[in-house]
């Protein structure tokens, strides 16, 4: 399986250039649907890919405080082995929804939204979803999560209409004013910060109140590069159950704070 390690769309890293950067800044000052402000804090729990660890030891820990994650499954690497672990397949697919967790899309082949093209970027994102409908997904897919959390003004203003919510990887809380479709997260990762990171914008949803969501990959006790150890979402879910934040789905989380109407 060395050679799914190496295949273009796991080794791919988007451009850290000047002008990609001042684009990156323009996109998401630019707003295309703009969230009201949650009445009390909500932490919603993703993960992108999705790896077999996450949708096994991630759901066990979020459910263990009574709460359902969403995931983030990007059709072509459904069966691969990557260095996130081993890759979700149809049975962790019917085994989440069946648990009450939800399932949102992460385009076929994991391409750079900001540099594809739209009407392809928009196929690439159709075509994730049919495949994970023969996959057996049933439930409807009403979020989305930008892999490397590229996006630009053009897609999300076509996202609006097609999902209820749409994920990038911009540090911080969604409160009112932020982008449905480009809200904002908090990454878990091996890096020693992440945790201390999390918990201070608990902190500050808990007093704002604001939506936070994490976001990460497998579940390991020896992770993958964007993953995390066990303990430590442990940690950070327990310290969410204690502080009173209600911990819901992206879906949950947009009618609650919409009225069901976003
Ligand atoms: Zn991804």
């Amino acid at each position: 399986m060395t050679q799914a390690i190496n295949s273009p769309a796991l080794t791919y890293q988007p451009s850290r250039s000047l002008p990609a950067r001042l684009e990156r800044r323009v996109v998401q000052w630019r707003t295309a649907s703009r969230l009201p402000g949650p009445r009390r804090p909500i932490v919603s729990f993703t993960f992108d890919d999705f790896p077999k660890s996450a949708g096994d030891t991630g759901a066990d820990i979020v459910e263990g405080i009574g709460g359902r994650a969403c995931f983030y499954a990007c059709s072509s690497m459904a069966g691969i082995q990557t260095v996130s672990g081993e890759m979700f397949d149809s049975q962790d697919i019917a085994a989440l929804t069946r648990a009450g967790h939800e399932i949102g899309g992460h385009t076929r082949s994991h391409l750079d939204c900001a540099r594809a093209g739209l009407e392809d970027v928009l196929s690439d994102i159709s075509g994730g979803i049919e495949d994970l409908r023969a996959m057996g997904l049933r439930d409807p897919v009403r979020q989305f999560a930008y892999p490397f959390g590229e996006t630009g003004y053009g897609l999300k203003r076509a996202l609006a209409d097609r999902f209820d919510g749409a994920r990038g990887i911009l540090g911080g809380l969604n409160g009112p004013g932020n982008d449905r479709v480009q809200l904002r997260a908090v990454e878990l990762d091996g890096d020693e910060d992440s945790l201390p990171r999390a918990l201070s914008l608990l902190e500050e949803a808990m007093r704002r109140p604001a939506w936070m969501i994490v976001f990460t990959h497998d579940v390991r006790a020896k992770p993958g590069p964007w993953g995390v150890q066990p303990a430590i979402l442990r940690k950070l879910a327990h310290a969410v159950r204690d502080a009173g934040a209600a911990v819901l789905t992206p879906s949950q989380a947009i009618d609650e704070i919409t009225g069901g109407a976003p």
